[in-house]
C-alpha cells in the first residue's frame, strides 16, 4: 500500500500556525509590539490604517537586525531568545516561539527594514505569503520598520471573518493598551488613520494609567503593594465605589506580560466582597513579579493565559494585600504613600516646574479692602476653549454627557442672575435653567485653586495689612501645629503662639472677612478628618481648605459674586459635583417648564 503521510511545505505550516498566532490585525500588532519591546526600544510608534486591515506600521529605535539576523526573521522557529530547552524555564522576553514573523509573513504582504546601531547600512525585506521577494541595502535610521499590509490576502475566508473597523479597531487599542501599561519606562505613539490618538511619555505605572484612561482616574486610584518570597505585587486598584458593571479596567501583568486568569480575578473579587455589590466588578491594574522558572506561559501561542506553581499561595496573597489596601484606605483617608506628589494631583502636573522651591509668593501691594478682584474673573475665551476641549475628552467617560456645554456660551457675558433663599443662584441659558448651590460651587473652584496652584508650587498669597488674631485652645493649637508645613505651602501664613494664632498672610483669592471663622472650621474638619475619602495630603488639606473657606449658603450675594462663581465653576475641570461628591448644579430644560403648564 501506498504511503501516505506527507510533510507539509514550510509556507502550508506557516499558514496553519498564522491561525493561532494571527486572529485579527490586534494579533499583529500585539506581536510585532513585543519584538520592539525584546528589541529594547524606548521608543515606538504605532501607525494603523482601517483599523488594522490594510496596513499596521510599526518603528521602533531598538536594537535593529543584521543583514543576516533580518534575511531569517521570518523563518518559522527562528529567533534570537532562546537556544535551548533549559532556556524555556527562565523567560524573560516577550517573545520565544520564534513563529510570530513567520505567522505574519504567511497571511500579508510585509516589508521590514532594520539596521543595528553602529552599523552604515539598513537590510530592506519584502515577504508576500512567507515568499521572499527582495532583499537590499538601503539608508535608514537604527532600529527596524516594519509594515504588515493586507492581512488574509491569500485566506480570503478569514479575511471575510474579519469584523467592522470599529470593532477591530477596540481590539487593536485594546492590545496597544495592555502593552503600554506594562512598559511605561517606553515611549509610545499611536495613530489610526493618521490621527494620533495616544502619546505616552516615558513615565512610571501610575502616570501611564492617567495619561491612557485619562485625569480623572487618578482619585480612583489605591496603591497595592506587597513583597514575599514568592511573589511581588505592585499597582492600584480602584476604589470600591468606582466599581463597574461591565468589566472595565481589569488588568494583570505577569513578569510585564499582561496575562488572563479567572482564577486570580477571583481573588480580587473576593478582596473587594462586602464593599460592592456582586454586579459589579472591581478594577485592578496590577503588577506581578515571579520567579521565571515558577511559571508556564508556553500554554498557548498568544501567550496571554499562564500558569503558576504555587497558584494557591499566589491567590491568597494577592487577595490578602488587596484586602489590606482597601481596608488602609477606609480606616485611614489620609496615607502619604510616598509616591511622586505631583501625581496626587490631577490638575496641571505636566505643567509643573522642575524647580523643587515651595515658596509662599507673597503681593506686598495687596491691599484687602480694595475688593475689585471678583470682576477680573470672569471666566476668558481662552479658558472656555480649554474647557470645551477638555470636555470633549471627558466625555468618553459619560460623565458630562447630560449637560450640553454649548449652552454655556450664553452665560459667559450675562449679568441676569438672581439668587433665591439665600442658597442657590439661577440663570437662564439657552435651553432653560441651571440651578447652582452657591457653597458647594464655590468648594469646588477653590479646590480646583489649590491643587492647581500646589501643583504647580505656587500660591500667590496675600499680606495682611494687619495681622489677624484668634485664639484658639492648645489642643487646637497642637493640632494647626501639626499641619502648619502643609498649610503654609497653601499659602497660609501664620504663627502660633499659647493659646493663639497670628494670621500673617491668606490665599489670594481668599475672603479675608470671616477668618475667624474660616479657621474655626478648618481645625473642625482637620481634627475630624472631614473629608474621609482623600487619598493624599494635598487632596486632603484642599478639600478642607476649600470646604472651611468657601462662601456658605445663607449668605446674599451680590450681582458679580453670582457671576464669579458661574463663570468660575465652568471654568473648573469638573463642574458637576463639589469635591465631596455632591451635585453643585441642576438644569431645567425650558421644554420641562412648557411640560409644567400643560
Ligand atoms: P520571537 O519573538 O518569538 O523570537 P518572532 O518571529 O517574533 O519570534 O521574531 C523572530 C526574531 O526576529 C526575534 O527573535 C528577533 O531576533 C528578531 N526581531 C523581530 N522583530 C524585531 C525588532 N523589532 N527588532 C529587532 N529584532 C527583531
Ligand atoms: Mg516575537
Amino acid at each position: 500500500m501506498k504511503d501516505m503521510i506527507n510533510i507539509l511545505p514550510e509556507n502550508v505550516a506557516n499558514q496553519i500556525a498564522a491561525g493561532e498566532v494571527v486572529q485579527r490585525p490586534a494579533s499583529i500588532v500585539k506581536e510585532l509590539l513585543e519584538n520592539s519591546i525584546d528589541a529594547k526600544a524606548t521608543e515606538i510608534k504605532v501607525l494603523v490604517k482601517d483599523a488594522g486591515k490594510t496596513i499596521i506600521q510599526i518603528i521602533d529605535n531598538g536594537i535593529g537586525m543584521s543583514k543576516r539576523d533580518a534575511s531569517i526573521c521570518f523563518d518559522r522557529h527562528a529567533t534570537s531568545k532562546i537556544s535551548n530547552a533549559k532556556d524555556l524555564f527562565n523567560i524573560r522576553t516577550k517573545g520565544f516561539r520564534g513563529e510570530a514573523l513567520a505567522s505574519i509573513a504567511a497571511i500579508s504582504h510585509v516589508n521590514l527594514i532594520s539596521k543595528r546601531h553602529g552599523i552604515e547600512l539598513a537590510t530592506e525585506i519584502a515577504v508576500n505569503g512567507s515568499e521572499v521577494k527582495s532583499i537590499k541595502s538601503t539608508v535608514s535610521e537604527a532600529g527596524t520598520k516594519i509594515s504588515v499590509k493586507n492581512i488574509f490576502f491569500n485566506i480570503p475566508a478569514r479575511r471575510n471573518f474579519l469584523k467592522s473597523n470599529n470593532v477591530e479597531f477596540r481590539h487593536v487599542i485594546n492590545e496597544f493598551i495592555r502593552v503600554s501599561l506594562a512598559h511605561p519606562e517606553i515611549k509610545f505613539i499611536f495613530y489610526n488613520d493618521d490621527e494620533e490618538i495616544y502619546s505616552l511619555p516615558i513615565s512610571n505605572f501610575k502616570k501611564r494609567i492617567i495619561n491612557l484612561f485619562g485625569s480623572k482616574t487618578s482619585e480612583k486610584l489605591v496603591p497595592v503593594s506587597e513583597n514575599t518570597e514568592i511573589l511581588k505585587i505592585d499597582g492600584f486598584i480602584f476604589k470600591p465605589k468606582y466599581s463597574k458593571k461591565t468589566r472595565g479596567e481589569q488588568f494583570f501583568f505577569v513578569n510585564n506580560r499582561f496575562v488572563k486568569s479567572a482564577y486570580l480575578n477571583h481573588a480580587i473579587n473576593s478582596a473587594f466582597e462586602g464593599l460592592i455589590d456582586s454586579k459589579y466588578n472591581p478594577s485592578y491594574f496590577l503588577n506581578l513579579e515571579v520567579d521565571p522558572s515558577s511559571i508556564d506561559i508556553n500554554i498557548h501561542p498568544t501567550k496571554t493565559e499562564i500558569k503558576f506553581e504555587d497558584e494557591h499561595s499566589i491567590y491568597a496573597i494577592l487577595r490578602a494585600s488587596v484586602k489590606h489596601s482597601l481596608g488602609q484606605y477606609s480606616i485611614t483617608p489620609v496615607l502619604d504613600f510616598d509616591r511622586d506628589k505631583s501625581l496626587d494631583i490631577p490638575y496641571d502636573f505636566e505643567k509643573k516646574s522642575k524647580s523643587t522651591t515651595v515658596g509662599i509668593d507673597i503681593n506686598t501691594n495687596y491691599n484687602p479692602f480694595e475688593k475689585n478682584e471678583v470682576t477680573e474673573k470672569f471666566i476668558s475665551i481662552d479658558s472656555f476653549n480649554k474647557k470645551m476641549e477638555s470636555l470633549e475628552f471627558s466625555s468618553e467617560t459619560n460623565e458630562m454627557k447630560e449637560f450640553n456645554f454649548d449652552d454655556l456660551s450664553s452665560i459667559s457675558n450675562s449679568n441676569n442672575s438672581i439668587q433665591i433663599n439665600k442658597k442657590f443662584i439661577v440663570n437662564n441659558i439657552k435651553t432653560g435653567l441651571i440651578i447652582i448651590n452657591q457653597e458647594r460651587a464655590h468648594q469646588r473652584i477653590l479646590y480646583e485653586k489649590f491643587l492647581k496652584s500646589v501643583t504647580l508650587s505656587k500660591i500667590n498669597s496675600q499680606k495682611l495689612l494687619h495681622p489677624h488674631e484668634i485664639e484658639f485652645s492648645k489642643p487646637d493649637i497642637k493640632i494647626l501645629n501639626s499641619r502648619k508645613d502643609i498649610l503654609n505651602q497653601f499659602g497660609l501664613d501664620f504663627d502660633l503662639g499659647d493659646d493663639k494664632i497670628i494670621i500673617n498672610a491668606i490665599p489670594s483669592f481668599i475672603d479675608s472677612a470671616n477668618m475667624s471663622q474660616s479657621f474655626n472650621e478648618l481645625i473642625h474638619n482637620i481634627k475630624n478628618d472631614v473629608p474621609d475619602e482623600s487619598f493624599s495630603e494635598s487632596d486632603f488639606i484642599s478639600k478642607i481648605i476649600s470646604k472651611s473657606l468657601s462662601i456658605k449658603n445663607g449668605k446674599s450675594l451680590k450681582v458679580k459674586e453670582q457671576q464669579y462663581i458661574i463663570n468660575s465653576l465652568f471654568a473648573c475641570k469638573e463642574t458637576m459635583i463639589c469635591p465631596f461628591n455632591n451635585r453643585t448644579f441642576v438644569k431645567i430644560d425650558f421644554s420641562e417648564i412648557e411640560n409644567m403648564f400643560k
